[in-house]
């Protein structure tokens, strides 16, 4: 959790801020603007809601229960509000607030302040309306102006890796998803304001950075020059930068990935070669269903020139179980695209029918006992592929990026560029360096080795 550093604050004038997280990177990303947003009033981060001035719940609504989770925390918050008489500010942030605001009022009146992702930079002056007018404020439109132009410049420092958002929204309505209607249309941060970041965070400590965006390679902004960049070039403007060592880009659609990206993976040693490309099935069919709008070979012929480009490259996805319409024989399918490309590591849902989206409504609905037994069988296969990937990693050497001390006396911890946590016997000064570590051994969720002093060339 990030937020303003308590040193800095009048001591009268602190508050304490504590803000729960649910979902995606892009809503850790939110969580600390948000923090960012109210240092100004005094707010400075706490780890505990217990005695907090304001809590925020950060929500998320792509999967699950998402709304029932939401309630029954805040029937936990609204003991801790009573017993500090009401004294503590209660907000409901993300896609649930902006997708059910007016639910969470009615069922929830204690809660003071329900914000949607895009207008938290109005967060100073609902505080305020709340504190004056004592009754609940909902702010869910999608307001004209864009809150990347209003939110400070100044922000907590992430650490040794960040997150930066670049893009938002989505207009590809895939069946399933909720994004384009909670998080609006497609929208692109201009590259000045993105590289500006990036150099406040590098000059903050950050050596890696993740450009973050719901439809991430879908950026198209404003280039410096008054032309536009897509997400290659400012790949290539960001790797410019120094004392950045690293750069991640996530989340990507297969039919965004243009030459000038697969380019970026082929020239810049600083774009790690590891890349979350969701997939989410293997059945034509049932792609065109989801409307992804590409079939199991585009993306099979995208991974073989994205490995052409760059060959030490290694792939994570996205899938879907059971959307509606899916017979067993689709789900095979998925399966044989899963064995063709082979995965480093990825990810599995069982589908989750989210209101107001098409295939909420959509005849042939798999039945939820079908969904468990698919996802075992995927998750199954996604596990051997990771081990096999983890296990070929052993008495090889690979750079480490430290982040932080390890959970056992002397020890640290960091991550490859495949994001694989590594484990090494070493001083915590060496946090926020990137070192060679020989790879001794794989664990089911991480791997361990021996430092070797000096840094292997890129
Ligand atoms: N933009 C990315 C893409 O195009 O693949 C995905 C973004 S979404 C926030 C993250 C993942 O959640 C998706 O890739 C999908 O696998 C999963 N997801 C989204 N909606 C879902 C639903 N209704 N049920 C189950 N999983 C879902
Ligand atoms: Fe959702 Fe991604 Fe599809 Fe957009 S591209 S609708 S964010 S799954």
């Amino acid at each position: 959790m990030t937020g303003a550093n308590l040193e800095t604050i009048p001591k009268a004038a602190r508050k304490r801020l504590h803000v729960i997280t649910w979902g995606c990177q892009m809503n850790v990303y939110d969580s600390g603007r948000m923090a960012d947003v109210l240092a100004p009033l005094g707010y400075a981060p706490t780890d505990t809601p217990e005695g907090a001035d304001m809590v925020i719940l950060n929500t998320c609504h792509i999967r699950d229960k998402a709304a029932e989770k939401v309630f029954s925390e805040l029937g936990r918050l609204r003991r801790l509000k009573e017993a500090a008489n009401g004294r503590m500010i209660l907000a409901v942030a993300g896609c649930v607030a902006q997708a059910e605001g007016k639910e969470i009022l009615a069922r929830a009146p204690f809660v003071d302040i329900v914000l949607g992702p895009q207008t938290y930079h109005r967060l100073p002056e609902m505080v305020a309306q709340a504190a004056r007018a004592g009754g609940a404020v909902i702010e869910t439109e999608f307001p004209a102006e864009d809150k990347f132009d209003f939110l400070p410049e100044q922000s907590a420092p992430q650490g040794v890796t960040a997150f930066l958002t670049v893009q938002e929204g989505c207009d590809k309505f895939c069946s399933f998803c909720v994004v384009p209607y909670t998080r609006g249309a497609e929208q692109s941060r201009p590259a000045a304001a993105i590289l500006a970041e990036a150099r406040r965070l590098i000059a903050q400590g950050s050596r890696e950075i993740t450009l973050l965006g719901q439809n991430v390679n879908a950026w198209h902004g404003a280039a410096p020059d008054g032309g536009t960049w897509s997400l290659g070039r400012l790949l290539r403007g960001m790797a410019a930068l120094p004392g950045l060592a690293r750069l991640r880009y996530a989340t990507s659609h297969p039919r965004d990935m243009d030459d000038a990206l697969i380019e970026a993976h082929r020239d810049l040693p600083k774009l790690m070669p590891f890349l979350h490309l969701p997939v989410q099935s293997g059945s034509d069919r049932i792609l065109a269903t989801m409307n992804r709008r590409h079939t199991a070979d585009d993306y099979l012929r995208l991974t073989d020139r994205l490995r052409a480009a760059r060959p030490d490259l290694a792939l994570s996805s996205d899938f879907i179980v059971g959307h509606s319409g899916e017979t067993e024989a689709d789900f095979e399918a998925t399966l044989t695209l899963v064995r063709s490309v082979g995965f480093a590591q990825a990810y599995s849902f069982k589908y989750s029918p989210r209101p107001g989206t098409p295939a909420a409504g959509a005849p042939g609905q798999v039945p939820e006992a079908e969904k468990d037994r698919r996802l075992q069988a995927l998750q199954s296969l996604l596990r051997e592929q990771q081990a096999a990937f983890n296990a070929a990693c052993v008495g090889t050497t690979m750079n480490v990026l430290f982040t932080g001390p390890g959970r056992h006396p002397g020890q640290i911890v960091g991550r490859s560029s495949y994001l694989q946590p590594i484990h090494a016997i070493g001083s915590v000064s060496l946090i926020g360096d990137e070192l060679a570590v020989r790879i001794r051994d794989a664990h089911p969720n991480s791997l361990s080795g021996t430092l070797v002093q000096e840094r292997l060339s890129a």
